[in-house]
């Protein structure tokens, strides 16, 4: 294929990738967005697979089929709630392929290259293979504490920065050693060294970071996958992978950001690893635990109709109970009604980033009806009933109010200034934070216990046609 049709298809696919980007940034425009991004991709393997690769066509189809075999059967098995973990050993598949494609190129020595771009060269697989390392074992930390394989309990080594601090040292030091060497024609000792130290570094970077600040770290790691096969694109000359790369890596970095911002965390902290340790006790942050008012699925219904302004507060639990079609229901039932609908979402709700909006848009909530936590969260003392389904950290007083508390800082839905606030939940359970929440025990506070779908089923029965 003439190089030029390979440039111009690389500049296609790249316009594809940002114009899918911009179209994922908007719920009505992301189905858009995706298919975009599907034809970038279509673009890109089929021009790099007929246009670059010249030899083992029998191993390359081999691998398509494998690789796309088993991702089509995952894609197709995986439900909605285990997408972080999807998401999560996803990125560690691109930091083993950054570390097994450095490692090929360093062997391969058909491309031989001298002097400065020999050096250039060399630096580029080092931080390729170095970020590809941390992103592998980090990844895959991450995916065990996610589907809670591992304990979601920082592990706080003695010294621990200081650990960190030192393998930063060694692994410049190493790097430098490596040009060095391998300008003298060896380099491997130094080259394997440090793929070891990074791949424990990652280990230790994720084992550090408390269960409630798994957000950030899985932005993060999205963000290092893409700085991974970045470096991997100036390894192999390749345009269109140091574009992409880039822009996975950029764009997790922005939405990194956007989630520190948003649980009240410093970015320098999370990227220096170690984030969210202050650990403490499950029962943190409780108060002095007072009577608990449950209520049943009439006294909801009752509550539902009586009310002119509801809020609705999604979160995880809505998204285990597969309650969303039913939230629509009851949304349009009370919407027809005259009630003014409205949902409050918080960044950070559910286990992924923008996991209640693919729920509420695939129940066909109305988009203009659903709105950040900044937007709406000052609105709650002219609410005349907030419902919370399935949430519980995101709507945890005590994140503003018990100040060494896990998960102290992190701004919350603050539903208890409104006047009546319904919580669905199946028992008095602590959220993914492990930490117990003042909310439940509010005079304003009423329990609906029990499985959400089947109590939003029963709401929607009692209220009034
Ligand atoms: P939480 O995990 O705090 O709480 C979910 C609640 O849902 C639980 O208390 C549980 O209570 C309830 N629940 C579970 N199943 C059902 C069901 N079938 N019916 C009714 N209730 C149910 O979720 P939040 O959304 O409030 O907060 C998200 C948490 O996850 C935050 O701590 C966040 O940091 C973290 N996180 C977020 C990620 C993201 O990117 N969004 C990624 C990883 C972690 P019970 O068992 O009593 O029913």
């Amino acid at each position: 294929m003439p190089s030029g049709v390979i440039t111009v298809s690389y500049i296609a696919a790249t316009i594809l990738f940002i114009l899918a980007l911009g179209g994922l940034s908007n719920q009505e425009t992301s189905r858009r967005g995706n298919l975009y991004g599907i034809i970038g991709m279509l673009i890109a393997l089929l021009v790099t697979i007929s246009g670059l690769v010249t030899a083992n066509y029998g191993l390359l189809l081999g691998g398509v089929i494998i690789g796309g075999t088993v991702g089509l059967l995952l894609a197709r098995k995986v439900e909605m709630t285990q997408m972080p973990e999807l998401v999560a050993i996803l990125h560690s598949l691109v930091g083993m392929a950054a570390v097994l494609v450095g490692f090929a190129n360093f062997m391969d020595h058909s491309i031989a290259y001298t002097g400065v771009d020999k050096t250039i060269h060399d630096i580029e697989t080092y931080l390729g293979i170095l970020i590809g390392a941390v992103t592998f074992t980090g990844s895959v930390i991450a995916f065990g504490k996610l589907s809670a394989k591992i304990s979601g309990k920082p592990l706080l080594l003695p010294a621990r920065h200081w650990l960190n601090l030192g393998i930063l040292i060694a692994c410049i030091w190493l790097g430098v050693s490596f040009v060095e060497q391998s300008a003298a024609g060896s380099g491997l000792t130094p080259l394997l060294i440090m793929t070891v130290l990074a791949l424990l570094f990652g280990i230790h970077m994720v084992m550090a970071i408390g269960g409630a600040d798994m957000p950030v770290v899985i932005s993060m790691l999205n963000s290092y996958s893409g700085w991974a096969a970045a470096a991997t694109g100036f390894m192999l000359n390749n345009d269109l992978l140091i574009v992409v790369g880039a822009l996975v890596g950029s764009s997790g970095a922005i939405l990194s950001y956007i989630m520190c911002r948003a649980m009240n965390r410093r970015f320098v902290a999370v990227i220096a690893g170690g984030f969210g340790t202050s650990g403490g006790s499950a029962a943190a942050g409780t108060e002095e635990a007072g009577e608990v008012i449950s209520i049943d699925a009439e006294g909801a219904a009752n509550l539902l109709s009586a009310a002119k302004e509801v809020m609705i507060i999604p979160g995880y639990g809505m998204a285990v109970a597969q309650a969303q079609h039913i939230v629509n229901e009851i949304t349009k039932h009370l919407r027809e009604k005259g009630v003014n609908v409205r949902f409050g979402i918080h960044p950070v709700a559910g286990r992924m980033p923008g996991h209640m909006n693919v729920l509420l848009a695939e129940a066909r909530v109305p988009y203009d009806i659903v709105f950040e936590m900044d937007e709406i969260n000052e609105d709650f003392p002219d609410v005349d009933v907030s419902v919370v389904i399935g949430a519980n950290d995101i709507v945890n007083p005590s994140a503003q109010e018990v100040p060494d508390s896990p998960i102290a800082g992190m701004p919350v839905l603050e539903c208890w200034k409104g006047k009546i606030t319904i919580v669905l939940k199946r028992s008095m359970a602590t959220g993914y934070a492990g930490v117990d929440n003042p909310l439940f025990y509010k005079e304003n506070t009423r329990m609906l216990f029990g499985d959400a779908k089947e109590s939003l089923e029963s709401v929607l029965k009692l209220l009034p046609d």
